[in-house]
């Protein structure tokens, strides 16, 4: 007899189960038409007033067995579980989100070079430009291997104020012109909305640096541009953070926007930042954005550089950045990373030998 007993309990415990279930669910449909409905508003989804006001209720309404400490628990699961359904709706609905297995967006340079179609992509040249001599001396060695995008940086935002904080606008100038001698095209860093005017003389491709990957302003301002931009991770932003900051520029109007990881802060002091390699493998699922590896700054030194280009290419990015100098250890900025011309073309003998599927 205590068998039936056990069994009909048992019975009883699967059908409240099932009931429970269709109630959950009931409820994520519903949650996710207030999410609609805030985003209409302009509102944010998470209310924690409503939230406390929810639990205020459950608690004044609960008769037990279960004690309001237990119910509240159970309960403030059901709200994480329900914005966390919230999140990855909104997340679904990006415009960098990636659609399809074949969602890619592959930016076409003037001359019909195309980054993100495929072909693994190096961006290259000094840390920063220091004088005529100095970029032309790299850029012939790039232009010698093939490389279309120069690094002409004349804004160095600079941890002190004493350092060197780049040549400003003299420094584009030089960058416009030895570009133009070896059919190149001029990426640079910029920091002020207020410096677009002048740089669309110089530059071919903008460049967000790290810390101003979430300068909204910034970022709003350069959607409104039909040149490509390239924004750099942020020093300690997460993925979800760093595509938030592409939507940005996307969603004012400008698709052209590659992502280059660059390293995080974490706890190790041999190199400068840890390369996120396999964060570079997830913005390759979640976005259809081109993902560049910078190499240089991830790891700040340059004894490095070919493992880590092996490393960039077989992850499936669609390219990498680095450093190049004429004479590193006089450099102005950067001296411990940027390679030597020689070392220059030894990386670039690496990679053409990394064979990749793609
Ligand atoms: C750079 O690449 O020029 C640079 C300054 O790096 P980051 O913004 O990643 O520090
Ligand atoms: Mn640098």
């Amino acid at each position: 007899m205590p068998d039936n007993r056990l069994q009909e309990l048992r019975a009883q415990v699967d059908e409240i189960n099932l009931q429970l279930l269709e109630l959950l669910n009931r409820r994520g449909r519903v949650v996710s038409e207030i999410g609609k409905v805030t985003q209409e508003m302009g509102r944010s989804f998470y209310d924690p007033q409503r939230e406390a006001q929810m639990l205020q209720m459950l608690e004044a309404a609960n008769n037990g067995p279960f004690s309001n400490e237990t119910i509240k628990a159970l309960f403030r699961e059901i709200f994480r579980a329900s914005m966390a359904l919230e999140e990855s709706q909104a997340r679904a609905k990006m415009l960098v989100q990636r659609k399809t297995d074949d969602d890619r967006t592959v930016i076409t340079l003037p001359d019909g070079t195309e980054i993100g179609n495929g072909v693994f992509t190096v961006i290259s040249g000094p840390c920063a430009v220091e004088s005529y001599e100095q970029l032309d001396e790299v850029a012939a060695a790039l232009a010698e291997r093939g490389v279309k995008v120069l690094r002409g940086m004349a804004y160095k935002p600079r941890t002190s104020p004493y350092e060197f904080q780049g040549l400003g606008e003299p420094g584009l100038k030089i960058a416009r012109q030895v570009a133009n001698k070896y059919g190149m095209f001029i990426t640079s860093e910029i920091m002020d909305k207020s410096d677009i005017p002048m740089f669309m003389d110089y530059v071919d491709i903008f460049w967000v640096g790290a810390r101003n990957m979430q300068n909204g302003a910034l970022l709003k301002s350069l959607g409104q541009l039909n040149r490509p931009v390239i924004l750099k991770r942020g020093l300690a932003a997460t993925l979800e953070e760093f595509l938030y900051a592409a939507e940005y520029i996307v969603s004012s109007g400008n698709p052209n926007v590659m992502l280059i990881e660059r390293g995080i802060r974490t706890f190790e002091k041999w190199t400068r930042n840890t390369l996120d390699i396999g964060g570079v493998a997830v913005l390759k699922l979640e976005t259809h954005l081109p993902v560049i590896v910078d190499i240089s700054h991830s790891a700040g030194r340059r004894d490095i550089a070919l493992p880590l280009a092996r490393v960039a290419k077989a992850s499936g990015a669609d390219g990498l950045m680095v450093e190049v100098h004429p004479n590193p250890p006089v450099a102005m900025s950067d001296a411990k990373q940027q390679l030597t011309i020689p070392e220059f073309h030894a990386l670039m003998d690496e990679i053409e030998r990394v064979e990749i599927r793609v």
